[in-house]
């Protein structure tokens, strides 16, 4: 009979034992900075202690923490209409290109800047007082830190996909405790731990109104970036700008020097080799990297996922709630975002085809943790025993066996 779950995860100071966490900040948030997030020695954020919690918080970290589980955030209405979710994709209603209706987002913007019109039209709008995401940090910024954006310029200045690790949700007990209606911007991780933290705090539903996230191929750790600084031979105090990608769709990956130097990278040079990704263990095992629990979850929308060079932009949203669907309908009303011809679920997969092979091999991967006994994360209603059938024995041997692997090695067991 196979070993379960000898290392499971309940409590935090297992998911990080198990190098699941994957840095989102609640622990730092629910501790109210007490537990800070500290950096690795291997480029990860992680609480910078698992052995300080109380009773109390360590069972609201345990019942949110993404590092144990996930799961979509079912749109009741939908449901009741009897509409069946896509395999991959999930629960949705619109699928569709889009893009920003202001050029100068749009360009500045990681890819057709969706999300950050979408924060501009709550803002202008007063739909929210402010949006929790994240940002450069402006004293070292090749690293991201939590912002809380006010206006549209702020808004504007946190565009952009930050490649490093970030903490959203380090601050949202204190956006919690402003009282004050707000949108969440974040990876889908993050935002299924925002979903979860939920179920124990009355003010997330009532006070998050709207939430927005990135369709995402995993979170790089700090290293990825620092092998681009050590080619360039440059040292981290020396730089005034480091911008992962955007000014363009993808955008070039720009650093700038305080002494005025400027280094460059195409996004295909800084991505072609896989191996040089240095990705979370948990992307490696993230049964939704679509953003289930999201209103509106943005993507890139290049065949086979590369892009051939710059374009103007171009997203493709998924939309999933009704609050989504009158989001985007309003701010295509207001000129905020254009929309473009539809994408069928296919025309998705073929735009993500990384998403969908790791998709189905989620559950051969979570076979491969019981081997080494570590539970698999909770995954119910994100379809990955279905898509699992997909993948020939021999797939599935292979996946498993290459996790149970790693897994080992990561605890050196
Ligand atoms: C780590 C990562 C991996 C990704 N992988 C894929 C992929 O596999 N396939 C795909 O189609 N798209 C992927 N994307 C999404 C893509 O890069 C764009 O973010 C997305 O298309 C939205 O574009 P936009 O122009 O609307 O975003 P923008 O208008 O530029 O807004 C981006 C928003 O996201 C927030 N943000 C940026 N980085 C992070 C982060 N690391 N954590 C939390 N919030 C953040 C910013 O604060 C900002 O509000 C990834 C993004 C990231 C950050
Ligand atoms: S993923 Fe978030 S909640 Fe879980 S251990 Fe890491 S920082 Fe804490
Ligand atoms: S792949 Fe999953 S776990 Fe990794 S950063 Fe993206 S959403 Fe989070």
């Amino acid at each position: 009979m196979k070993e379960q779950g000898k290392h499971a995860q309940t409590r935090i100071a297992d998911v990080v034992e198990n190098d699941l966490c994957i840095g989102c900040g609640l622990c730092s948030a629910v501790t109210h900075g007490r537990v800070g997030m500290v950096l690795t020695p291997s480029g990860s954020l992680r609480p910078g202690t698992t052995d300080d919690f109380s009773a109390e918080e360590e069972a609201i970290l345990t019942s949110a923490c993404p590092g144990i589980g996930a799961g979509p955030r079912p749109e009741p209405t939908w449901i009741d209409e009897g509409r069946e979710p896509d395999p991959i994709w999930g629960l949705h209603g619109s699928m569709v290109h889009a893009w920003a209706g202001n050029p100068e987002i749009r360009y500045e913007a990681a890819t057709g800047g969706v999300l950050t019109a979408l924060a501009v039209h709550l803002l202008e709008t007063a739909q929210v007082d402010f949006v929790l995401h994240v940002g450069p940090d402006p004293e070292r910024p090749m690293r991201s830190r939590g912002v809380i954006s006010r206006s549209s310029a702020e808004a504007r200045a946190n565009a952009g996909s930050r490649y490093g690790p970030t903490a959203p949700l380090a601050r949202v007990v204190e956006a919690l405790d402003f009282g004050e209606p707000f949108a969440f911007i974040g990876k889908p991780c993050d935002l299924g731990a925002l979903d979860q933290l939920g179920t124990t705090d009355d003010r997330v539903d009532a006070l998050c109104r709207f939430r927005l996230t990135l369709v995402c191929g995993g979170q790089s750790k700090l290293t990825k970036s620092q092998a681009l600084l050590a080619a360039f031979d440059l040292d981290e105090d020396d730089l005034a700008l480091f911008r992962y990608r955007g000014h363009g769709n993808p955008g070039p990956t720009v650093i700038e020097t305080k002494d005025g130097r400027t280094f460059t990278k195409t996004y295909q040079e800084l991505w072609e080799d896989e191996a040089s990704w240095d990705l979370e263990t948990r992307c490696k095992l993230c049964p939704d990297p679509l953003g289930e629990a999201a209103d509106v979850s943005a993507a890139d929308v290049w065949p086979d996922a590369s892009p051939s060079g710059d374009d103007a932009g171009f997203n493709g949203i998924i939309v999933r709630s009704e609050v989504g669907e009158a989001l985007v309908a309003n701010a295509v009303d207001r000129g905020d975002l254009v929309l473009g011809d539809p994408i069928a679920p296919r025309e998705f997969d073929a735009f993500q085809p990384h998403q969908v092979r790791k998709k189905v091999a989620l559950a051969a991967r979570y076979e491969g943790m019981r081997d080494a006994g570590v539970t698999p994360l909770t995954a119910e209603g994100l379809r990955l025993e279905e898509l699992g059938t997909r993948l020939s024995k021999k797939e599935a041997d292979a996946e498993q066996a290459g996790t149970a692997r790693r897994m080992r090695a990561l605890r050196h067991d």
